[in-house]
């Protein structure tokens, strides 16, 4: 199973503080993460990352194409909804990319709370098996 994070400048505070609350939930799965994110996580938790790219130099684009090819199977991704970000067409398709797939994506934390929470039940899993349109 393989699990995305990602999070914009002003949420990388509550991705970090996410990470380090379901460190041992997290170590069970493959981590990927744009580049700045994972750096953060891999320093503060010593959890093990795949770091892509940063998002904008083309990071949401590697994960988009994970996405695309049905690689990953659940995305936090903690946007900022109040500031512009170069990159916004990379976060749409990403974002877009997701639903095409029926990924859990979450968006902010509580919903990234309630997904990692789940994680620690194997049901989650089976609950989503089989939504994927690729499957
Ligand atoms: P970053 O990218 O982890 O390299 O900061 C995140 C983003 O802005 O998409």
């Amino acid at each position: 199973m393989k699990i995305a994070l990602i999070a914009h400048d002003k949420k990388k505070q509550e991705i970090i503080e996410l990470a380090k609350k379901y460190k041992d939930v997290l170590a069970k799965y493959d981590l990927y993460a744009t580049g700045t994110t994972g750096t953060l996580i891999m320093g503060e938790t010593g959890l093990k990352i795949e770091r892509m790219k940063s998002g904008p130099k083309g990071g949401d684009q590697q994960i988009g194409a994970m996405l695309a090819n049905g690689e990953l199977d659940l995305i936090v991704f903690l946007r900022d909804p109040l500031t512009a970000q170069p990159h916004e067409p990379d976060v749409s398709a990403l974002l877009r990319l997701g639903d095409v797939q029926k990924i859990p994506l979450a968006t902010n934390v509580n919903s990234a709370t309630i997904m990692l929470e789940a994680l620690k039940d194997e049901t989650f899993f089976n609950m989503v098996k089989g939504s994927n349109p690729d499957d």
